[in-house]
């Protein structure tokens, strides 16, 4: 058990159980992907060591950029998704492959997805770590995903609670608050 802030969290997935899934998702990427150069778009800021992880597995060479889009606050997705950084490079009839932590109501991909397909992208594609599938919202096509979860919010692994939690190899889930607890 872990606590960050005013909330506990519990050991869900472990760093050897996550090096696993990477290394599948991984391989399916080089299958799919082999002798060619596409663009990876690690989404900012909890892709950020998923990403760094899956592309040392790669097998071909991609270009890798960051953009970061904001939609969630505290623990629940506020359903507005605005750019804060941007990608600029020139993505014209590339192959572009979206490197997401997790997929949720999936209103972030839905929307974020047109705007690369908008700057010619041949073909965009979505990799994320983890996916809520009971939570999905909106008809959006994950292409990659190296884990379904159930839904509960959780942290570790690139992912924070209220800016904390990022650092940590493990996934935990939180507890839910107990009589006793503050
Ligand atoms: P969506 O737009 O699919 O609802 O939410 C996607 C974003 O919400 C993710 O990129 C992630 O930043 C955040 N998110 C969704 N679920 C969780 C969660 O359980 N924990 C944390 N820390 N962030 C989450």
């Amino acid at each position: 058990m872990i606590k960050i802030l005013d909330r506990y969290f519990e050991l869900s997935y472990s760093h050897e159980v996550i090096q696993e899934k990477v290394k599948e998702v991984a391989a399916r990427l080089n299958k799919d992907y082999e002798g060619m150069n596409p663009v990876m778009v690690c989404i900012l800021n909890g892709a950020f060591m998923f990403a760094s992880d899956l592309v040392r597995e790669l097998t071909f060479q991609p270009e890798i950029l960051f953009a970061k889009f904001s939609s969630y606050e505290g623990m629940s997705t506020t359903g507005h998704v605005r750019e804060l950084i941007g990608v600029n490079a020139n993505i014209q009839a590339r192959d572009v492959i979206i490197v997401e932590d997790i997929v949720d109501t999936g209103t972030t991909m839905y929307n974020v997805l047109p705007q690369f397909l908008n700057k010619g992208a041949k073909s965009v594609k979505i990799c994320t770590f983890l996916q809520k599938p009971e939570c999905l919202t909106v008809p959006l096509k994950v292409d990659y995903c190296a884990m379904e979860i159930p839904n509960a919010f959780i942290v570790g692994y690139g992912l924070d609670y209220n800016g904390m939690g990022r650092n940590y190899r493990d996934i935990y889930t939180v507890v839910e608050k107990a009589e006793n607890q503050e």
